[in-house]
């Protein structure tokens, strides 16, 4: 594949998206060459984030509307950067000021929604599924930014590129989740993606966070014991316990958890030279995750942040192109 300079807004009118699907629900499915042609557009864009005029014409007379059904700061800020570093008009509307707070329906809201003519609908929703509903009755593009415990691909594409900037290509590489796993969203496009691109994927979590089938139905192995595996792990990525999903307590408390499940300034000097840590944030320091370890060298939860602006902007420059003119 060639890479194309999106700097040059004539070079990127004309690179070849067609290995695009039309919206991004899901990583299950996502090609090699289409994770690959986002990560070359990705660089690029990263590029123009560090650049004083930080502006892109490409998506200029393009209309985004960020749909924002549950809590979020860095997808929220990302996607709104990302539209507006591509020049497109965006939107951003939450639940707690729209009309679902006074009973509307998805369906209705999808409707209303098309009829003001955008061009992509970045959706995050609480219900698993929500995303796909939408796609099924708009006629613009669709991504989503999160639904329910079901999905996140953003997120698992942005930690991939940042995975393959500092350990190099991911196959054969083994790739530890530890944490929340029943409740994660990030987990299960990171199994898909990280699969699809050869990696190893080991979740760890104690047996209450990890849900029964798990691993028959996703492409990982469980394992009870962060300790066993520290020595050999390429990256090891941190979850928040997600208590805003849990009718019950999966442990007994914090501290337990956090002794046998954080990754503490000991468990971080164990790990080879070359890995690293990730978190995509929120992270609750001291729980999961020191924070010592959290502002250390091996944590690169902020070039995570900052790839996640590059890597939507790519995301809308492939799924919506340039403005043809
Ligand atoms: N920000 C991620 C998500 O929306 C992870 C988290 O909330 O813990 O799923």
């Amino acid at each position: 594949m060639k890479p194309v300079s999106l700097i040059d807004p004539k070079a990127a009118l004309r690179s070849d998206r067609s290995g695009w699907p039309r919206h991004l629900l899901s990583c299950d499915g996502l090609s090699i060459e289409a994770v690959e042609q986002l990560f070359v557009a990705a660089r690029e864009m990263r590029l123009v984030g560090r650049r004083r005029v930080k502006k892109l014409p490409t998506l200029r007379g393009r209309t985004i509307i960020n749909v924002f059904f549950e809590n979020s700061t860095r997808t929220r800020v990302s996607f709104e950067l990302a539209g507006k570093r591509m020049g497109a008009d965006v939107i951003n509307f939450s639940a707690s000021g729209s009309s679902a707070s006074k009973g509307e329906t998805l369906g209705d809201t999808a409707r209303t929604l098309d009829a003001m003519n955008p061009d992509l609908i970045v959706v995050r929703h609480g219900a698993g599924g929500a995303p796909w509903f939408l796609a099924e009755r708009l006629s613009c593009s669709v991504v989503n930014a999160g639904d329910g415990i079901n999905e996140h691909p953003t997120q698992a594409l942005l930690d991939a590129f940042t995975l393959s900037e500092h350990i190099g290509d991911l196959n054969g590489k083994r790739v530890v989740i530890v944490g929340d796993i029943a409740h994660s969203r990030v987990a299960r496009s990171n199994i898909h993606l990280l699969n699809t691109l050869g990696a190893e994927v080991i979740c760890v979590a104690p047996r209450t966070m990890i849900p029964a089938g798990f691993t028959d139905a996703l492409p990982a192995t469980w394992h009870p014991c962060l300790d066993d595996l520290i020595e050999t792990a390429d990256a090891v990525m941190m979850l928040r316990i997600q208590r805003e999903r849990m009718k019950q307590s999966l442990f007994p408390q914090d501290r337990e958890y956090s002794i046998r499940f954080g990754m503490n300034p000991e468990r971080a000097a164990r790990l080879p030279e070359h890995a690293i840590i990730m978190h995509p944030g929120p992270i609750n320091r001291g729980v999961e995750i020191d924070p010592a370890v959290a502002d250390g060298r091996r944590a690169v939860i902020l070039d995570q942040v900052e790839n996640g602006v590059a890597l939507r902007m790519a995301i809308g420059f492939l799924l919506l192109g340039g403005s043809g003119e």
